[in-house]
């Protein structure tokens, strides 16, 4: 049975940074990105992954700059052939952090810490920077698992086009009410 302590230990929110009590100089924290990570959100298009986070945080006392180099797959489907793809992510993304009370304007790549504060959360920064190292179109030859698309759906889709599309029958049937 797990204690109390272990159980507030696992709520413990598994994708925040403790800076507070860092030195000056140069640190080094990872993540993991699996399957707990895309069940957190609901609107995410990616259900699972498997990805390496390494983050590399250099400290003044002022400011954070925080490295992150990401290393994995994430489960998806082909744009064409709709065929379950495991797809690549390889990125690297740097986020600024200045450590003050006078807050400016936040950019996508530069945020503010109160001077209260002692850890961030980089939850929402690492899903934009895995959905953004999406390509707008993700093709199976792309991908870890499949070289080349599905030649039968393929073949299915090519059919389809040139065909008339059909009279809905359901619509007919109404059609076929309104008359009467
Ligand atoms: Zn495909």
């Amino acid at each position: 049975m797990p204690t109390i302590f272990e159980e507030a230990g696992e709520m413990r929110n598994a994708y925040e940074v403790e800076y507070g009590n860092l030195k000056v100089g140069p640190h080094e924290f990872d993540f993991q990105l699996d399957k707990v990570f895309f069940d957190r959100s609901e609107e995410s298009i990616l259900k699972n992954g498997n990805i390496n986070v390494l983050l590399h945080l250099e400290r003044t006392e002022t400011h954070l700059t925080l490295k992150f180099s990401l290393k994995g797959v994430v489960e998806c489907q082909c744009d064409i052939c709709l065929s379950d793809l495991e797809y690549p992510i390889d990125a690297e993304e740097i986020l600024q952090a200045k450590i003050t009370d006078s807050f400016g304007e936040e950019e996508p790549d530069l945020i503010y810490l109160s001077t209260r504060e002692h850890k961030i959360d980089v939850y929402q920064h690492l899903y934009d920077y895995v959905h953004l190292a999406l390509p707008m179109k993700v093709v199976c030859e792309d991908s870890v698992n499949r070289s080349e698309c599905d030649k039968s759906v393929l073949e299915r889709l090519n059919n389809d086009s040139n065909k008339e599309p059909e009279a809905n029958p359901e619509w007919e049937k109404l059609k076929d009410l309104f008359k009467q």
